[in-house]
């Protein structure tokens, strides 16, 4: 007999084994009478079969047994808690993670098991648990649910956990708890994070160059695909510009591939630079660079971009204690004009490209030949216009002016020319415009002004006795206010005669403000420079308002000379400008004599001078000193 039970001396549980050899469990109580003396007299007791208690209690044991391994052979943390809090079960990876182990007087709560905390987390203002109380809102909804949550771990390593919630039920339905199971994600997270930059990485080696980061030709030929449809979309134009490092091979073979790398680190950073934002910069292979422009008002502005590329290139590089200089050669293309796919806008900016190198290097080109010129006239005249003046790009040329008494030369007219590096000599046709428009006539006109005087004085130094020498005055510097002081400090500053000057000034510019002009014309002649009226017969002024203006000479324009031989209408307006001349006493000369009638028919008018190509164009000082030398002066 085992006695199962010692807690009460006077009970007992035991087997007991029967006759038939059957097992049974018996549960015995007995109670012990004494006599007075304490003598035990007799038991009093029963014996009762225990046997299906006893089984029905193992059986409870076992499965319990059974669910505590089975939630212990789950490796991630579970625990199935109450609406209390209390946690009613945890397996053993969750036992060793809790902050706290339960001892048998009292039940853990599940946050001094999960967090080591003595308050339900809600209940704190820690932003670590600012989320709302998953179990209550397991219990509120009903439905599962999971969180992540990065936590302290009980050794006070920060690690995440995906935890979710699951309702636990009652039989009848009733929610008296949830079941929580939490996993450690900390290393997949961290898993994934290198993924993605691997992944990064492989982008970056499939569609950035290197050696600059910036886009390749791939990630270059994707975004033009993108920038001509949005370009399509809205309605503007785009171009492609395609620069090409002139001479570059020779810098790699003579300073070696790491200089040569650096110097294009160099390029890069100063090409992005002088871009927009919006712009795309990509290099191809070796030393050619290719711009996708953003947001382009006019194709034409595409020519200030390339100008400024190029110009980025005016300072010297400095690599490894040497100074380079480099140029480039600059190709444009202009979608949708010359192309409407992106593999024929980048055919052609390199065409053009390659056309900028067989013009000179550093220079650019537009795919489209007349673009160039356009863009000059339109956008770039105005910024290099800036620079003509300092960068002494500006002449003046002279054309001789001739008495028709005696053929004698009797003077000559100052005519600017602006020779441009890139488009040559550009007529002041084009230019003066601008200037008038920006105020560059300004400074501009003083220029032509000293350096007219200057070159009166040097050729009457030399024996070169020249009448006088017509300077023209723009609308701009006529109505300027400080003119007359202006031309007194040019004279003094020169050494040279006013009577040797005389203006030109047309006769729109005189008649637009006559009270004013005539202020102005007074002032000059009291200077003692001439004055005479260009371009005169187009400005319908009279007789009378002439009366009025202290003038010296009148210049029949162009136009009326022109057929003056052959036209009866003009040789009228002809005449009658002589007339009028000769009745207020002025000097009449007609410019743009081209032929011998011409002159003829002047001369036969009674016109005093004449100025054209028939005796001599606007040549160089130099030149037009060597034909004084030969005509011959008055
Ligand atoms: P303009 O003052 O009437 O000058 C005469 C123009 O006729 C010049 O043109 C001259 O080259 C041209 N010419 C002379 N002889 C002949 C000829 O036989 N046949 C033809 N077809 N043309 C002839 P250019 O030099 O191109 O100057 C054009 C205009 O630019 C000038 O007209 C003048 O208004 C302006 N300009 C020139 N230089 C200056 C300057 O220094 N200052 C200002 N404000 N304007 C200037
Ligand atoms: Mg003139
Ligand atoms: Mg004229």
């Amino acid at each position: 007999m085992r006695h199962s039970k010692a807690m009460n001396p006077t009970s007992i549980d035991h087997r007991i084994v029967l006759g038939d050899g059957n097992v049974r469990w018996v549960h015995e109580e007995a109670e012990l009478k004494r006599d007075e003396e304490g003598y035990p007299l007799k038991m009093l007791g029963v014996v009762l079969d225990i046997t299906n208690l006893k089984e029905a209690e193992e059986k409870a044991e076992q499965q319990r047994i059974f669910l505590q391994n089975t939630i212990d052979g789950i490796t991630d943390p579970v625990r199935v808690i109450d609406r209390e809090y209390n946690v009613l079960l945890m397996n053993s990876a969750a036992k060793a993670a809790a902050f706290k182990q339960a001892d048998d007087k009292q039940c853990l709560k599940c946050y001094q098991a999960g967090h080591g905390l003595e308050r339900p987390c809600d209940e704190l203002e820690d932003p670590l648990y600012d989320h709302p109380c998953p179990m209550k809102t397991v219990f509120f909804t009903g439905k599962p649910m999971v969180i992540t949550e990065t936590l302290a771990d009980s050794s006070g390593k920060m690690r995440t956990y995906e935890l979710s919630f699951s309702p636990l039920r009652t039989l009848g339905g009733e929610l008296q708890g949830v079941i929580e199971t939490s996993r450690d994600i900390t290393d997949r997270l961290g898993m994934e994070q290198s993924l993605l930059e691997k992944e990064s990485h492989l982008e970056q080696l499939t569609y950035l160059d290197q050696l600059t980061q910036l886009p390749n030709r791939l990630l270059f030929m994707d975004r033009l695909r993108l920038g001509i449809s949005a370009t399509h979309r809205e309605n503007h134009p785009l171009a492609v510009v395609y620069i090409d490092i002139d001479r570059f091979k020779q810098i790699n073979e003579s300073f070696g591939h790491e200089i040569g790398d650096q110097l294009l680190l160099d390029v890069a950073k100063r090409l992005r630079g002088t871009l927009r934002e919006d712009d795309t910069l990509a290099r191809f292979s070796g030393d050619e660079f290719v711009v996708i422009t953003g947001y382009l008002k006019q194709p034409e502005h595409s020519a200030v971009l390339a100008q400024k590329l190029l110009r980025s290139f005016d300072q010297p590089f400095e690599v490894a204690q040497h100074q380079l200089y480099l140029t480039a050669s600059v190709g444009i293309s202009i979608y949708p004009q010359d192309g409407t796919d992106a593999d024929d806008l980048l055919r052609d900016a390199n065409t053009a490209m390659f056309q900028a190198k067989g013009e000179g290097i550093n220079s650019f080109q537009f795919y489209e030949d007349d673009m160039t010129a356009q863009a000059f006239e339109h956008v770039l005249m105005e910024t290099s216009l800036r620079g003509a003046l300092d960068e002494g790009q500006l002449r003046l040329y002279y054309q001789p002016q001739i008495s028709l008494e005696n053929g004698k030369i009797i003077g000559a007219e100052a005519l600017l020319r602006w020779e441009h590096p890139d488009m040559g000599l550009v007529s002041p046709a084009k230019f003066i415009p601008l200037a008038e428009e920006t105020g560059l006539i300004l400074p501009i006109g003083e220029w032509v002004m000293r350096t007219a005087c200057r070159q009166l004085k040097a050729w009457q130094d030399a024996g070169i006795e020249l009448g006088c020498l017509a300077i023209n005055l723009s609308a701009k510097q006529f109505r300027a206010l400080n003119l007359v002081e202006t031309v007194t400090g040019i004279l003094q500053e020169t050494d040279c005669p006013a009577q040797g000057v005389e203006f030109e000034i047309t006769e729109s510019q005189i008649m637009e403000n006559s009270q004013r002009s005539i202020q102005m014309l007074d002032k000059l002649r009291d200077l003692g420079v001439g004055v005479s009226i260009d371009d005169f017969g187009t400005g319908y002024s009279s007789m009378g308002q002439l009366k009025s203006l202290p003038i010296t000479k009148l210049k029949i324009d162009r136009v009326f000379v022109r057929d003056v031989a052959e036209n009866a209408d003009d040789q009228a307006i002809a005449e009658a400008i002589v007339a009028m001349a000769k009745a207020l006493g002025l000097v009449v000369i007609a410019e743009g004599v081209e032929t011998e009638s011409q002159k003829q028919c002047l001369q036969q008018m009674g016109c005093q001078q004449v100025q054209g190509f028939l005796y001599l164009r606007p040549v160089p000082a130099e030149e037009f000193a060597r034909y004084v030398e030969e005509a011959g002066l008055a």
